[in-house]
């Protein structure tokens, strides 16, 4: 976290961008709810009262959380409400209830001074660890640990619905539970000291579609009730007491948010088509299975980019066979009809999970990274194939291999996935022994060499984010040289063209899921040069699809050949600012 900014009391807090979209409103404070807990010694003749008090309690909790997950199901999905499955298991725990009752008749402890010992024993276990995942698990022992004291103590207070007017929600750390007692109309966004990309508050957030700051560190210790306070979810930041000037800035981004949104029930199901009826596919980029929802609802037409990668940094253990099978197959049953592009892992680099040791490196985004992890893994890219291979019974399924620089690592990956095939023929297990492969051209030497790998593959995927950087020498993130790392490069858009033209000689088709094809800047050039597929963010997906909607290829390709010809990105961006402002002026760009 970094203060950014300081003028006249507004400043700045930078911290995990969890949720996508904008909010401006005032804080509405959740304090941590401080349990008090009783820690006199129970009298001997009291003890199977407390006993029974705990019973009670755990006996409540579940009922309450059972109440909670169903309404969670109708209100927000099954796939969210299986966030409590962990809580109801931590009360069925037989480990804690003994220990509990332990505490309770041999060290006279009451039920909640019982209970609260035994809870913290497990939370400072996971406290002491650093990895995202488990901090993220904090929150479920909090969450189940203050239910259960709260039913033990008879104190059912509900102090989320003090929440009168719309606000947004700045805690230290949210639980699942306190995320959904929060009137989801009351809500527009959520800013937490704690927590990731993996935390609840963020999975929440994400499927009810509000923004999310996470991360943030002293955020709730900086505001007040009633602050004013920009949550900015895609750029992961806070603005705290903003000054008449940012209002302004954000209120208009706020207002071509909302204008988008309101678009997409028109756009959402009509084809993505250009006016002179050439078609396009339109897919989305996936990180976790959870935001296959927000995908269909911005009208999404399959996955173009399922990053598997998060499958892995979200476990202490090597993700099972069955696990994937059962991740992959959950995204695939709900585009049954569409494809579903499920990229293998791309580790290493700043991706690092804890059942793999990736040796730290000189410069590990050159370095022991994706495919080159697969290939030397063979034991572990085999399970990824397996189960990505038996998921592709459900539906249209292609695989993607990341970070190819050279043929040879593409004939050693047909090698393992042959592997795989002939491994489940012979335990008679189903799967598509047709699925396409795919490679993403995200390192120059593969796109140099794209007409030879295109006649090894079924496809190629465009990775503008790697492929900038690597082309550009730029780290992608790197914010002082920001500057430099832009994909209207005359020379990333040559390299893009030819790309293409070589995929198409070969008769493959070509797609791109860097967030190039996000870029409504971009979009019109991208049209023009023949892309047959953009892989989208969901938020994005109308936008985009509007643009290409509203113009003839022919005259996508004039737009094209026109850019190609310039000398420097910013000569680009300045043309393509002037057609998007002249032909789509409702466009945010
Ligand atoms: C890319 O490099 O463009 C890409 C889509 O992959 P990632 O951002 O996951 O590296
Ligand atoms: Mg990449």
């Amino acid at each position: 976290m970094t203060t950014n900014h300081k003028n006249q009391g507004s400043f700045v807090l930078k911290g995990i961008a969890a949720s996508p979209g904008i909010a401006i409103s005032k804080v509405f404070l959740l304090r941590g709810e401080a349990v008090k807990i009783d820690t006199t010694q129970v009298e001997s003749s009291e003890l199977e009262a407390e006993v029974q008090k705990f019973n009670n309690a755990i006996q409540k909790a579940k009922n309450e959380l059972r109440a909670l997950q169903n309404r969670v199901a109708q209100r927000i999905g099954q796939e969210s409400a299986k966030i409590f499955d962990v809580h109801q298991l931590l009360l069925e725990d037989s480990i804690i209830i003994e220990e509990t009752l332990d505490a309770i008749k041999k060290e006279n402890k009451s039920a909640g001074h019982a209970f609260y010992d035994t809870m913290q024993k497990y939370q400072n276990t996971l406290d002491e660890s650093s990895v995202e995942y488990f901090q993220g698990r904090i929150s479920d022992l909090k969450d189940v640990k203050r239910r259960v004291i709260r039913h033990i103590q008879g104190d059912r207070t509900d102090y989320l619905s003090k929440l009168e007017g719309s606000a947004v929600i700045v805690a230290r750390d949210l639980t699942p539970s306190d995320t959904v007692m929060l009137d989801k109309r009351k809500v527009l966004g959520f800013a937490t000291d704690l927590g990731g990309r993996f935390s609840h508050v963020a999975i929440m957030a994400r499927s009810m579609e509000v923004p999310a700051v996470a991360g943030l560190r002293r955020l709730s210790s900086l505001v007040q009730e009633g602050d004013r306070l920009i949550i900015d979810g895609n750029a992961g930041k806070v603005i705290i007491h903003p000054d008449e000037k940012t209002l302004t800035q954000y209120r208009r981004l706020q207002e071509k948010y909302y204008e988008v949104e309101q678009r997409l029930s028109i756009i959402r199901d009509l084809p993505c088509i250009t006016l002179d009826g050439k078609e396009i596919e339109l897919s989305a980029n996936l990180e976790f299975s959870d935001e296959v929802e927000s995908a269909k609802s911005h009208g999404a037409n399959g996955i173009g980019l399922y990053r598997s990668d998060y499958i892995y940094l979200a476990k202490k253990d090597l993700p099972t066979e069955e696990e994937q099978f059962e991740e992959y197959s959950k995204i695939v049953k709900e585009f049954p009809n569409d494809p579903v592009i499920i990229r293998t892992m791309d580790l290493g680099g700043d991706k690092h999970p804890q059942s793999i040791l990736i040796p730290p490196e000189e410069n590990p985004f050159l370095g022991w990274r994706a495919v080159r992890i697969s290939l030397e893994r063979e034991d572990i890219f085999n399970v990824q194939l397996r189960a990505i291979l038996r998921a592709s019974v459900f539906g249209n399924v292609k695989i993607l291999i990341p970070m190819i620089s050279s043929l040879q690592e593409i004939l050693e990956c047909k090698t393992a996935l042959e592997k795989a095939k002939s491994e489940l023929r012979e335990e008679d297990i189903p799967f598509n022994p047709d699925i396409d492969v795919g490679v993403m051209i995200e390192v120059p030497s593969a796109a140099l060499l794209a007409d030879k790998i295109a006649r090894e593959v079924d496809f190629l995927s465009i990775g503008t984010n790697d492929l900038v950087q690597y082309l550009l020498a730029v780290d992608r993130g790197n914010e002082r040289i920001a500057y430099l790392y832009k994909h209207l490069h005359p020379a990333v858009l040559r390299m893009i063209k030819d790309i293409i033209i070589a995929g198409h000689q070969q008769g493959v088709w070509v797609g791109m899921c860097g967030e190039m094809a996000s870029d409504p800047l971009a979009t019109l050039i991208l049209v023009g040069l023949d892309l047959d597929e953009f892989s989208v963010s969901p938020f994005y997906l109308p936008e985009i699809k509007k643009i290409i909607r509203s113009v003839d290829h022919s005259e996508a390709e004039r737009i094209a050949e026109r850019v190609l010809e310039f000398e420097t990105a910013c000569e680009v961006e300045k043309f393509m600012t002037r057609i998007m402002r002249k032909n789509f002026k409702d466009l945010i760009i």
